[in-house]
């Protein structure tokens, strides 16, 4: 079947429905029986000829008869098949639910691991109070009495410097932009006045570098600035719901000494501070609109001001800018945008700094940095490193040495951490410092004009550390841990330092400040890997049951190949002469008793006793232990369902492979696996996956060699090459980790430091738009089922979707790039965001509802035999691929909406994986290797799938997550619709490959092909399942055992991370997609062709 074969012609038109063809294969029927009867009737009457007219009579009633007996057979056959459909359908439902089972068991497994894993800190409800300091001895060894010492207004634990402040958070403020660096950078030297101020006025301001605690992510650290204590994992979820902090913090205490708070801009705040703002004068606005730069920064300019001329309204005033933070996301700090916008905020500040007074201290920062891309969420060097700069014109800042006073050239030099700017509020405002606090005094707060301030800075240094020993002390009781008092432990640092204190007045200071920093830094160090203790016992509940999951599903996949797919015509004849002549219309074609339901039965059977025993043991006590329960629930269900296997044989032994091609896929599976081990490994992930896609078409070109029909030979290397062509070329897109500098050039966007298309990458789109139907039809007509709705759908609804969101991109560069000066603004986003939404409905709404109506792939052709002129010829055209040719239109849909969400260079790495996978399914098909003998077919899905999830764009980090991929069908975020989005646009290899999944069996399959559904769930879907299954298993597994690694949080834990993802969005896509897809196209093939089972 060469792919050059010329169409074959047809004379009759694509009938618009599978009724018609239906009607038609009957009508065709009907006219072969007749043509059949009466050439008997010919031979009877030529064999024996009696003109005799009881002969005649008799015929006439043997005639009757038959006709009689032809009736009671088609009502026999018509409930067979209704039987049959019947059958199917119970059948399917259980597979299906075998496949719920399964990822319920895959969540368990997952969540129990993860909340083993994950950092956990114990908040403790205590609160600081003004009049209770922590210093165990006199606080004033070291200061002399202030007026209204113990109150807020003269200082609770400090005397007080300032009577109001505000704080302007400029989001993803990174450190580098506000220095002077020699570049042309758009996002360098834009924003100049913090350090023109710090360095021309050094008692009035000073800039230093910011350093976040990951994760980067604003909720985290607003927590982090506010209370000055730690961020955990655990909180990384909530990240979009946003929760009120109930533990002691900077707002909580000004509010309790009565002080008014004004919030103005991103709305996290009012998430957290529910109830602090002043409802009157405070404004929020939505934070993640990240397609909108300007709104919330305009906001906040348009109210701040007034409010400055109206200090005596409010005690702390809050600004968070977003528009930065919005540039990066959208843009990528090197554009133009971003200059525009780091001006804007230069000017915002300078004019800020202008009405402020003696009273009043301003703080500007950055929440966190942004990678080179513009995004952040992970703990790269530049998604940590943001800037601090306080400034007031009374001139209190001071430097310990002379050399402080020029800022810092880069963020790596004299960094201040997040959290030390808490204390350092604290004392300045005076009030109370939060009790949970783990950072310490900035020193040019404290060491006066002159730099010589000594006991004015110890004194806060001193005051802050022993708030942190009341704290250590008390989560120490708490939690009943012992503390330590070896050399260098907190303990001894602390009496250390302590001991230093009465000779203070005499003495070196600078020791004495040391010796209380030493302390603060063995206690934040301590505190670290205190919170970073992680729960062995949940992480082995967690990795077993997923190793029994994984089990289970390799001895699924591995049954032996006995009553499978039967494709015997002789045994298929038989079968349809004794169903013809009634034996067994009546009894059930097909037992429903299946092995999934079965294992369903099991798994519902074995997940009892721990249902009761959770239920049990939350009753007894009382504290709702329903996570404990599913935990057995999974172990005990999971070890049912492989007791049960056993009972049908389906032993563990089976699972060794018994071919090069098995011994391949396991290969490509373990050495992966094996590989999440080493960071360099994970981190080269995407140069791995090349690799093995290269070596599987070598290999599969060599095995060609091995086919007899020399076409057939031919074709099957030609389809290898295409292969590996298809894999090199898709590898240009790249989109590089940090760690992966500076071996690797991002390719993805415009440049490194861009998140927006280069120009020439907007052709991408319009290449695919052209050149992909074209490759489908060529693999569609060598089998004849470029037929049906394929021409239609395919040549023109596809096709037009697919230039629709080229067209989409070319607006959103013309949008982005300002092309058209002079547009009212937002017509081009407009126009682009309702392009967008109509390719979303014609893929997927439009889509979906096609591929249910659609007939099958095939058209009937009915002409003159070429012998007998008076009898008429039937031919099916697409009857050998009458499954896959329908089926793939499901795939294509999913296709066309992933190709608008993943950007221009992600739409031709889909593209080429479309192509890919249909060469891999004529590759398997050549070599016989159908996903019934060989595992490889789904393992190189899955390896397909895995590939381009870094071709469009994405790393195993938090970072590499496209957030503005929501904004476009959508002008604001909206719920389901924008998770969705991202999903589709991060995982679109991995969700195009689970659709394709169906097609290893049904590629080639006529309708009369048996087992099916069998073949589609036990051998394609539950291989390519347990390869991200063993993938997640693996990440599990070594992010367990590397848990004190240092990298831990870099590559190991975004990995698992991912793989975990990966495995429940493959499992949800397999069961909505893939097998309802299956039963969809069974049923539609079934209504026309009648019932295969
Ligand atoms: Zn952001």
């Amino acid at each position: 079947m060469p792919s050059s074969q010329p169409p074959p012609s047809t004379n009759a038109s694509p009938p618009p429905d599978y009724k018609t063809i239906a009607s038609q294969f009957a009508a065709a029927k009907r006219i072969k029986e007749a043509e059949d009867k009466k050439k008997k009737k010919a031979q009877a009457s030529s064999t024996v000829h009696n003109p005799e007219s009881t002969e005649q009579k008799l015929q006439q009633l043997q005639q009757k008869h038959q006709e009689e007996e032809i009736t009671a057979r088609e009502q026999r056959h018509g409930r067979l098949e209704v039987a049959r459909k019947r059958t199917y359908q119970s059948r399917w439902a259980w597979t299906a639910s075998f496949w719920v089972w399964l990822l319920c068991v895959h969540a368990v497994g997952i969540a129990y691991f993860t909340s083993g894993f994950l950092l956990t800190r114990l908040v403790l409800e205590e609160k600081s109070a003004c009049d209770a300091p922590p210093t165990a001895t006199d606080p004033l060894l070291l200061l002399p009495a202030w007026e209204g010492r113990g109150t807020v207004d003269g200082g609770c634990w400090h005397p007080r410097m300032f009577e109001r402040a505000v704080v302007v958070v400029i989001d993803a403020l990174r450190y580098d932009f506000t220095v002077p660096v020699e570049d042309n950078a758009a996002f360098h030297n834009a924003f100049p006045f913090m350090w023109e101020t710090a360095v021309r006025d050094p008692g009035k301001a000073f800039l230093r570098p910011f350093i976040a605690d990951p994760p980067t992510s604003t909720l985290q650290r607003l927590k982090g600035l506010t209370t000055g204590t730690l961020p955990t994992f655990v909180d990384l979820g909530s990240s979009f719901s946003g929760t009120a902090i109930e533990e002691d913090n900077l707002l909580m205490q000004l509010r309790d000494a009565g002080k008014r708070i004004v919030h103005l801009g991103d709305d996290t705040w009012e998430a957290l501070f529910p109830g602090y703002f002043e409802g009157n004068l405070s404004r929020a606005y939505d934070s993640f609109n990240v397609w909108d730069l300007h709104t919330v920064d305009n906001g906040v300019m348009e109210h701040i001001f007034p409010l400055m001329s109206r200090k005596s309204e409010w005690d702390l005033l809050i600004g968070h800018c977003l528009g930065v933070d919005h540039a990066g996301h959208r843009y990528g700090p090197d554009h133009p945008e971003m200059t525009k916008k780091l001006r804007q905020m230069d000017s915002f500040i300078r004019d800020l700094a202008a009405t402020m007074d003696d009273k009043t201290v301003l703080v500007v920062m950055g929440d966190h940095g942004m990678d080179s891309k513009g995004d952040h969420g992970g703990e790269s060097d530049d998604e940590v490193e943001a800037a601090l700069w306080m400034y007031s014109p009374k001139g209190i800042f001071g430097r310990t040495k002379p050399e402080y006073v020029t800022p810092p050239a880069t963020a790596k030099i004299r960094p201040v951490n997040q959290i030390d700017l808490v204390p350092t509020l604290a004392l300045l405002m005076g009030i109370p410092i939060p009790f949970n606090n783990l950072g310490r005094p900035i020193e040019e707060a404290f060491a006066g004009a002159a730099g010589t301030s000594w006991a004015n800075l110890v004194a806060a240094e001193r005051v802050t550390a022993a708030g942190i020993k009341r704290y250590q002390t008390a989560y120490f009781t708490a939690r009943g841990i012992e503390d330590s008092t070896g050399p260098g432990s907190p303990g001894e640092l602390w009496d250390k330092a302590e001991d230093l204190v009465p000779q203070g007045k005499k003495q070196d200071w600078p020791v004495i400040f040391r010796a209380f920093a030493a302390y603060q830094e063995a206690t934040l160090q301590k505190c670290k890997s205190l919170w970073a203790r992680f729960d062995l016992k949940n992480m082995a509940i967690g990795i077993s049951v997923m190793a029994l999951g994984v089990i289970v599903l390799l001895v699924y996949v591995s049954r032996g190949d006995d009553d499978d797919v039967i494709e015997d015509e002789e045994l298929d004849l038989a079968e349809k002469s004794l169903e013809l002549q009634g034996v067994k219309a009546d009894v059930e074609a097909t037992p429903s008793d299946t092995l999934d339901k079965r294992l369903v039965g099991a798994a519902l059977l074995g997940a009892l006793p721990g249902f009761i025993g959770g239920v049990v043991s939350s009753l007894v006590s009382g504290a709702g232990d329903w996570y404990r329960g599913s935990g057995i629930a999974a172990l005990t269900s999971t070890a049912a369902v492989l007791v049960s296997m056993h009972e049908v044989q389906e032993t563990v032994l089976s699972i060794v492979p018994r071919t090069l091609w098995g011994w391949m896929a396991v290969v490509f599976t373990v050495s992966q696996s094996v590989g999440f081990a080493s960071n360099s490994y994970t981190i080269w992930e995407d140069s791995i996956l090349l690799f093995f896609i290269t070596t599987f078409g070598f290999v599969s070109a060599l095995a060609a060699l091995r086919i007899p029909s020399r076409a057939d030979r031919y074709l099957a290397i030609y389809h290898s090459v295409v292969f590996i062509l298809l894999g090199r070329l898709a590898s240009f897109s790249k989109l590089c980790r940090e760690e992966q500098m500076p071996y690797c050039t991002s390719t993805y966007y415009a440049s490194a430091t861009s998140s927006t298309s280069a120009p020439w990458q907007l052709l991408i789109p319009f290449l695919v738009c052209i050149i992909l139907p074209s490759i489908l039809k060529a693999y569609l007509q060598p089998s004849r089922s470029y037929e049906g709705l394929a021409p239609t759908w395919i040549g023109y609804v596809f096709r037009t979707g697919l230039l629709m969101s080229a067209l989409y991109w070319l607006l959103d560069a013309a949008d982005n790039g300002n092309w058209i000066p002079g547009l009212p603004d937002k017509t081009i986003k407009n126009i682009s965001v309702y392009t967008a939404q109509m390719v979303l409905g014609l893929a997927l709404v439009a889509g979906t509802t096609a591929f249910i109506w659609a007939p099958p792939c095939v058209s009937i052709v009915t002409s003159a035999s070429p012998t007998d002129s008076t009898k008429a010829q039937v031919a099916i055209l697409g009857y050998g691929n009458a499954h896959g040719a329908r089926y793939l239109l499901l795939p294509l849909n999913l296709l066309a909406a992933c190709i608008l969400l993943s950007k221009p260079m992600g739409a031709g790495a889909l593209g080429l994986m479309a192509w890919q996978i249909l060469a891999l399914l004529e590759i398997l098909d050549l070599n016989n290797l159908a996903a019934t003998s060989s595992p490889i077919g789904p393992v190189m899905l899955a390896v397909l799938g895995t590939f381009h999830f870094f071709k469009t764009g994405h790393q195993a980090v938090l970072s590499s997550i496209q957030w503005d991929a929501a904004f476009i069908p959508l002008f604001t975020i909206r719920y389901p619709y924008s998770p969705l989005i991202v999903t589709l646009n991060t995982f679109a290899g991995q969700i195009l490959a689970t659709a394709a999944v169906p097609l290893l069996v049904l590629w080639k399959a006529s309708p009369k092909k048996r087992g099916l559904l069998d073949a589609v769930s036990r051998r394609a879907l539950a291989g390519f399942v347990a390869y991200f299954a063993v993938e997640c298993l693996a990440t599990m597994a070594w992010a367990g055992y590397l848990r004190r690694h240092l990298m831990l949080y870099r590559v190991f834990g975004p990995r698992f991370m991912t793989a975990a993802v990966v495995l429940l969005v493959v499992d949800i896509v397999g069961i909505l997609v893939a097998l309802a897809g299956v039963r969809c196209n069974t049923m539609a093939i079934g209504e026309v062709f009648g019932w295969a089972e």
